[in-house]
């Protein structure tokens, strides 16, 4: 460790073009300033469930390619929490609970516009389970929502209508975790309105671009990212954790 350390050093006063002259691809690797997550950092796991993978009732384009990336940078990580998305059997979120709506419309309930979606992830369902290929045994907490009948919960943090809270804000700070690293599924809903919500609750945020993908409905995944740099949100690449 000390003699990394005394390497990257000597590597940052070199300058990267001499480092790769005299280290090759490893200097290379050693000069890039990777982010080394430490204990008070946390890897959230957003709704990596079935209903959101290909074949399932809500499949987001290539969510399944996200597993693969998240098992390998979960390895780089002492916190993992996962999120699960936990629907009652007639949730509001579902078209099938409204007459005459169809999936993908819009609706205004007492909290805002709620988009309405096909019905997934109920309570106790397979489609509700995690990826059977998400492999992090050492993950610490599972943090169920959107189980309230009435008000939908795009967020980790905080239920659609802005007020009722999911405690996870309160778990990270009693385990003094500042820092989150968001993955999973959809980038331009749970992931973005998770790592919104994060900043809010006074973290440090990055999102792992090539641990998520988004569902994209008129330009949503822009949008979305968008809302995230302004609200201080920090893309990276899986590629950038060490
Ligand atoms: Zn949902």
């Amino acid at each position: 460790m000390a003699y990394l350390q005394r390497r990257e050093v000597l590597l940052g006063l070199a300058g990267v073009a001499l480092a790769q002259t005299m280290f090759g691809r490893i200097g290379a690797a050693l000069a890039a300033d990777k982010i080394k997550p430490g204990p008070s950092s946390a890897l959230i796991v957003v709704d990596v469930q079935n209903c959101f993978l290909p074949g399932g009732s809500l499949a987001v384009k290539d969510g399944d390619k996200v597993i693969a990336v998240i098992n390998r940078i979960a390895k780089s990580f002492e916190n993992v929490v996962m999120t699960q998305d936990w629907h009652t059997p007639h949730h509001v979120s579902f078209a099938s609970s409204h007459d005459g709506k169809k999936p993908f419309e819009m609706i205004k309930l007492a909290y805002g516009n709620q988009v309405l979606w096909p019905d997934h992830c109920v309570q106790g369902t397979g489609g509700a389970d995690i990826a059977k290929d998400i492999s992090i045994p050492q993950a610490e907490l599972i943090i169920r929502k959107g189980f309230h009948n009435d008000v939908d919960s795009y967020s980790a943090f905080l239920e659609a209508d802005k007020e009722t809270r999911t405690g996870l804000a309160g778990y990270l700070k009693e385990r003094r975790i500042d820092t989150v690293f968001v993955t999973g599924l959809a980038t331009d809903f749970c992931v973005a309105w998770t790592a919104i919500d994060a900043r809010a609750a006074g973290l440090n945020v990055y999102v792992v671009d090539d641990a998520c993908r988004g569902i994209d409905i008129n330009g949503s995944v822009a949008k979305a990212w968008d809302d995230m740099t302004k609200a201080g949100v920090k893309k990276i690449e899986s590629s950038d954790i060490a």
